[in-house]
C-alpha cells in the first residue's frame, strides 16, 4: 500500500497517541491497584460497654513522644532521645484505648486541626441550652490542654451562633476532621431512656493505618438533670461530658472504678494520673 509522507506522519501520530493512551491507562490501573492507594471506610460505633485492648500498639507505631506531669510520668518508662522522651513501656493502670484492632489504636495526628461543633435540641429550655454550651466548651478546652491536640470550636460556641440539633443533623455524618456534639432532650426518641450517650466514629484506613475522620456524639439531657454543676475533677456534668468526649480522642473505658473513664461514673470518680498519661499519649501521634 503506497503512502505519501503526510499519510505516514498522520499514521505515526495516531500510533503515538494510541501508545500514550495505553501507557496512561496502565499507569492509572497501577495507581488504582497500588496498596498505598487503598482506602477503606470503617465505621466504629461504641457505647458504654466499650472495652479496648491495649495501648502498646500505639507505642509500636513509633514516634510517640510525650511530656507528662510527675505523677503521670511515674506510670511510664521513658528514655531520652535528645528531642524528647520516647515511651518504651507503660502501665496506664486500668486505661484502655477506645479502638484497638489489627491497625493499631485510633488516634488523631497532632497536625490535624479538629473542628468541633455543638448542636443543641430546641426542645431543651434556653437556660439549660446555655449551660450545656458553656460546659461543653470548658471540657473541649480542658481536653485541648491535656492532649495537646489542635482543637477549635467552630460551630455553636456562642448564644448568637447557636446551632440547633435537628433530626436530620443527628443522623448525618460530620465533615472530615470534625467532632459534632448533639445535646438531645431526654424525651426525644433518638436516645433510649437508659442511654446517656452514644458516640459513633468514622475512620479512614490508609497504608495500613487507621486515621480518625469524624465523630458524632449524642448526649442526653438526663446528664444535665441528674448530675451536679461542679468542676471537671469531681462527679459532675462536666466530668460526664469529659468521659464521652475522651472517647472521641481515642480513650476507651478504664478498669479502675476510681477513673472518670470507668463505664459507670461513681462518686469517687476522678481524673487519675493514668488517665492524664492516656490523654497525653492520645495526643502524641505524629503527623
Ligand atoms: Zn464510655
Amino acid at each position: 500500500m503506497a503512502r505519501n509522507p503526510d499519510d505516514r506522519r498522520r499514521l505515526f501520530r495516531r500510533i503515538s497517541l494510541l501508545v500514550a493512551c495505553i501507557v496512561a491507562g496502565l499507569v492509572l490501573i497501577a495507581y488504582l491497584a497500588s496498596p498505598e492507594q487503598e482506602e477503606t471506610e470503617i465505621a466504629v460505633r461504641y457505647d458504654l460497654t466499650l472495652d479496648g485492648k491495649s495501648w502498646s500498639t500505639a507505642i509500636d507505631e513509633g514516634n510517640i513522644r510525650v511530656e507528662l506531669g510527675q505523677d503521670a510520668a511515674k506510670l511510664l518508662t521513658l528514655y531520652s532521645t535528645g528531642s524528647g522522651n520516647f515511651v518504651s513501656e507503660l502501665d496506664l493502670a486500668g486505661s484502655n484505648p477506645s479502638v484497638s484492632n489489627q491497625f493499631g489504636n485510633l488516634l488523631w495526628p497532632q497536625c490535624t486541626r479538629i473542628a468541633t461543633e455543638i448542636f443543641i435540641d430546641e426542645d431543651i429550655p434556653a437556660t439549660t441550652r446555655a449551660q450545656m454550651r458553656d460546659a461543653t466548651i470548658v471540657v473541649f478546652l480542658w481536653l485541648k490542654e491535656l492532649t495537646g491536640l489542635d482543637i477549635v470550636v467552630t460551630k455553636g460556641s456562642s448564644e448568637r451562633g447557636q446551632e440547633s440539633s435537628t433530626a436530620a443533623h443527628r443522623i448525618s455524618t460530620p465533615d472530615d476532621n470534625t467532632i459534632a456534639i448533639h445535646w438531645v432532650d431526654k424525651t426525644n426518641t433518638v436516645m433510649s431512656p437508659k442511654e446517656l450517650a452514644v458516640a459513633t466514629m468514622w475512620a479512614t484506613l490508609k497504608r495500613g493505618q487507621q486515621i480518625p475522620r469524624s465523630t458524632r456524639i449524642r448526649l442526653s439531657s438526663t446528664v444535665f438533670d441528674t448530675m451536679p454543676d461542679d468542676a471537671i475533677e469531681r462527679l459532675s456534668r462536666k466530668m460526664a461530658i469529659a468521659h464521652e468526649l475522651s472517647h472521641a480522642f481515642g480513650i476507651g473505658h478504664s478498669n479502675d472504678p476510681d477513673s472518670y473513664m470507668y463505664p459507670m461514673l461513681t462518686p469517687s470518680a476522678s481524673i487519675t494520673p493514668a488517665d492524664r498519661a492516656a490523654l497525653a499519649l492520645a495526643g502524641s501521634r505524629a503527623c
